[in-house]
């Protein structure tokens, strides 16, 4: 499944209507996850030489290269929808970038880009402005089309009930980390981004990655995994519990659920995104757990793992169909045990669809 040049032009497109749209001449993009959206293009290496996809109404596309790299771009599957320009070691890269500018442009710009390009080119051009893409072009990649809400899908699918097949007890968080990361692979991962194994007091500290403490009989685990596959992310939680768990850990963990499933319930259409955050906290603030919930209820996703739009109180920007983010609420109690439980979802027409459908049951693992 590979996307068209059909497909990179209307992203273009989308991206000059928006721009138009925000009262912007155009939008320059460099490498990372922009560059990849518009051109399926990743130099191998991101460097100080500057690589700049220039969008602008008044001409066709173009796609300025450092000399040496321009085969590596001409390869790119959405070469062919843009006109390739290059400048060679020993002249000025910015000159021949502001060369496709307009003098007086104001433009969106990526938000990966390096300083010292953007410095370069007010340098170059004094009167040009510039804005970041995601404050200007919100919508632009967050929301997804048809065909990328489905590799999402598929990213999803991967590796939670294999996971709970193996044994915990006695063996360190790093060994099932390498376990996790080893089975994402197994279901078509390309990169692993992260492998997060809370056991015990651990899972109390979100930010906790993985470690040499022993799993041991009575320990609640929190499983967080996630990386790309076919160029589009995943990123699941699960907390399981080694052994029969007292009354107090089953207690919270059903809390953590009903707080996940009320933050999916509150999805559709053009509610605000802070309202899925406000729908997951009340329902752990009521069962007396509110400051231990410290963090946001959940980010977007995509060709990255965490991106806009969030999910996090003060963010009043509407969910519109396609957009594609996680719901995570946690209960987090320090020096004894956490939980969370994490789903991607998206947006249809009417309500929310989860992109990883694995239980939400307490799991027993061994
Ligand atoms: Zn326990
Ligand atoms: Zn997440
Ligand atoms: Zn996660």
């Amino acid at each position: 499944m590979t996307f068209t040049t059909k497909d990179f032009q209307r992203r273009m497109e989308r991206a000059l209507t928006q721009a138009a749209d925000a009262g912007l001449t155009g939008v320059l993009v460099t490498p990372g996850p922009d560059l990849v959206y518009f051109l399926g293009y990743q130099p191998t290496a991101i460097t100080e030489r500057i690589t700049m996809l220039v969008l602008d109404a008044d001409h066709d596309p173009h796609l300025i290269v450092p000399l040496l790299e321009r085969p590596d771009a001409e390869a790119a599957p959405g070469a062919s929808a843009v006109t390739i320009t290059d400048w060679a070691d020993g002249t000025d890269p910015y000159a021949a970038t502001a060369r496709l500018l307009d003098p007086q442009g104001r433009y969106a710009l990526s938000d990966s880009a390096w300083a010292m390009h953007l410095l370069g080119l007010q340098n170059a051009l004094r009167e040009t402005r510039y804005t970041s893409i995601t404050g200007s072009l919100p919508m632009l990649r967050a929301v997804k089309d048809a065909d990328e809400v489905e590799r999402l899908a598929a990213a999803g699918a991967a590796a939670y009930e294999q996971i709970i097949g193996v044994r915990f007890a006695g063996r360190t968080e790093t060994e099932i980390g390498t376990e996790l990361a080893r089975l994402l692979r197994e279901h078509g991962h390309s990169q692993v981004d992260f492998t997060v194994v809370g056991s015990g007091p651990n899972g109390a500290n979100p930010h906790h990655e993985m470690g040499d403490r022993v799993i041991a009989e009575g320990d609640m685990v929190v499983l967080d995994f996630g990386g790309l596959k076919d160029g589009y992310g995943s990123d699941t939680t699960r907390t399981v519990h080694v052994g029969e768990p007292t009354a107090k850990e089953r207690e919270v963990f059903e809390i953590v659920k009903r707080a996940q499933q009320a933050g999916f319930e509150a999805v559709r259409p053009g509610v605000a995104c802070q309202e899925i955050d406000r729908a997951a906290r009340r329902v752990i603030e009521e069962a007396g757990y509110g400051k231990d919930f410290i963090h946001r209820t959940g980010h977007g996703i995509g060709l990255t793992t965490h991106e806009p739009p969030y999910m996090v109180e003060g963010e009043q920007r509407p969910l519109v169909p396609g957009m594609c983010f996680s719901i995570e609420p946690g209960i987090y109690l320090p020096g004894r045990f956490g939980v969370r439980i994490e789903d991607i979802v998206t947006v249809t027409e009417n309500a929310g669809r989860r992109l990883n459908n694995t239980s939400h049951e307490l799991r027993i693992v061994a």
